[in-house]
């Protein structure tokens, strides 16, 4: 009856906002404990970039290196990016940080080509403050002066949420940094809010099909679906497509044959520090795919 009903309401309520205390005050020690050291981290060089291949599907060859920040803590170990991104942005940490990565990853670059290792396109993750920042444009064209590097060496990816946001001056920092030579991904597509005339306006070269659409294809047919629109799209607006998160070989031959272009994901390798990359792809940029049981 509605008394029962409303005694239960309540009582599940407040179990569930105590729960919702003791989570708070434990999610927000460990935000202060990871800012207090956050702040430090850049001085102590303790960021670093592991690198993911990015591989074309019909020729097994290596087209990019995805870079991925980890934190070694001094304590704590390599930390992930989910452990401190989002502390960064709220901090506003994360433009110092972001600038860092665009020119660490233009140092290794330039390093591996010294050494006459293959081009790779290597693509760096954008946060949305570091679009509202005015420099944005000029910390990109310093890190590529600084290595000798031409735009085309790089790939910024951008979720549509940036996009979104603040729309027209992401349009126009966008616009600066493609006439630059740079080439524009989205990532994680399909998991924001987008509008497909924003898509087109801002002439982005690869489409990331976001990792929990991957991750059940070809097993769930709305998976399947959503999977094959978003590669029909891209095809039609003239831009790549990339899926992310491929673990299996299942996952791999139904792309396949939907017409993706490129994957990146577990199966073909994980993120790995810049020596491993270049170790493994330096000689022959390329994935055996009989190797990989394809
Ligand atoms: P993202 O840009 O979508 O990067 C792909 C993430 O998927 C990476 O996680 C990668 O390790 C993971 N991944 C790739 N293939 C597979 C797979 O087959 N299976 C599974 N389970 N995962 C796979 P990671 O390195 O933990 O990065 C997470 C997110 O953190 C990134 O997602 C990106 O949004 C953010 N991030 C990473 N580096 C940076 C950075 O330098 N700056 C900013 N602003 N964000 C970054
Ligand atoms: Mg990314
Ligand atoms: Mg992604
Ligand atoms: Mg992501």
């Amino acid at each position: 009856n509605a008394d029962a009903a409303m005694y239960l309401a309540k009582s599940s309520g407040r179990n569930s906002y105590k729960f919702y205390t003791a989570d708070l005050n434990a999610r927000a020690r460990e935000i202060l404990a990871i800012e207090s050291q956050l702040r430090f981290a850049l001085e102590r060089d303790e960021f670093v970039l592991h690198y993911q291949p990015l591989v074309d599907m019909h020729s097994g060859r290596v087209v990019g290196a995805e870079a991925l920040i980890r934190w070694q803590h001094p304590n704590l170990g390599l930390i992930g990016p989910a452990g401190f991104i989002q502390v960064a942005e709220e901090r506003g940490f994360i433009v110092q940080i972001g600038n860092w990565v665009i020119r660490e990853a233009c140092r290794q670059l330039a390093e591996w080509l010294a050494r006459g290792l293959p081009a790779v396109k290597v693509s760096v993750n954008l946060s949305a403050l570091q679009f509202r920042q005015q420099e944005l444009s000029t910390v990109i064209e310093d890190a590529l002066a600084e290595h000798g590097l031409s735009g085309d060496c790089l790939d910024v990816e951008v979720t549509e949420t940036v996009v979104m946001e603040d729309a027209e001056a992401t349009l126009a920092a966008i616009e600066r940094i493609k006439g630059m030579g740079l080439s524009l991904s989205v990532d994680d597509f399909g998991t924001g809010y987008s509008s497909l005339s924003y898509l087109k306006r801002f002439k982005a070269d690869k489409i990331k099909i976001d990792r929990s659409f991957v991750r059940d294809i070809p097993g769930d047919s709305d998976d399947a679906a959503i999977t094959r629109a978003i590669i029909n799209m891209a095809k039609f607006l003239n831009m790549k497509v990339v899926a992310e998160g491929v673990e299996t070989r299942e996952q791999w031959d139904f792309l396949a044959g939907e017409g993706c272009d490129l994957v990146q994901g577990f199966l073909v390798a994980k993120p790995m520090p810049a020596a491993d990359f270049a170790a493994r792809y330096g000689k022959t940029p390329r994935v055996e795919l009989a190797e990989l049981g394809l």
